[in-house]
């Protein structure tokens, strides 16, 4: 289980780096994101789901738990289960569904779906460190061990 962190001075950086995770993400993939509110999961969010063609905005699906995205030859779900009360919620709205070979997950708030939600790939934590941001990402898998690899400052 390998893992890698790096400071993200400011909302830029923030965006920069999904762009930069984006890149090296082959679908089927699923991340989670950890992290408390307003340390920037929904801000890396949107540098992934633009940096894949989305033009637009990408807002957090807090009230309706998913926004999908049909993009260029990826279908990317982004789930915010801040709001789910109980992780058997998601067996109702199909949650198997969303997980297929042709997609990519991102999922704030993972711990409000355990049990229910499909493992991840990756584990990305965003924390708070003074005015900026740390992130640190944790392979929990072989393709997110070989996500890491590419993001490695050594490769
Ligand atoms: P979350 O989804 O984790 O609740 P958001 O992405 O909605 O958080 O909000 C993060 C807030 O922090 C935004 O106001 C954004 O401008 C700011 N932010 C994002 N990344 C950084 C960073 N690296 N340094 C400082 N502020 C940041
Ligand atoms: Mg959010």
């Amino acid at each position: 289980m390998s893992t890698l962190a790096f400071d993200l001075e400011n909302e830029a950086a923030t965006v920069a780096f999904g762009l930069r995770l984006a890149k090296v993400l082959q679908a089927p993939v699923t991340l989670y994101l950890y992290g408390d509110l307003g340390a920037g999961k929904t801000t890396l969010s949107r540098g992934i789901i633009q940096s894949l063609g989305h033009e637009g905005a990408v807002k957090s699906p807090t009230y309706t738990l998913v926004e999908p995205y049909e993009l260029d030859g990826i279908e990317v779900y982004h789930f915010d289960l801040y709001r789910l009360s109980d992780p058997e919620e998601l067996e109702f709205m199909g949650i198997r569904d969303y997980f297929s070979p042709t997609s990519l997950c991102i999922v704030e708030w993972p711990d409000k779906g355990e049990g229910v939600l499909p493992e991840a790939d990756l584990k990305l934590n965003l924390a708070y460190q003074g005015e900026s941001r740390q992130i640190s990402l944790t392979a929990v898998s072989a393709k997110g061990e070989q996500i890491l690899a590419e993001l490695s400052p050594r490769s």
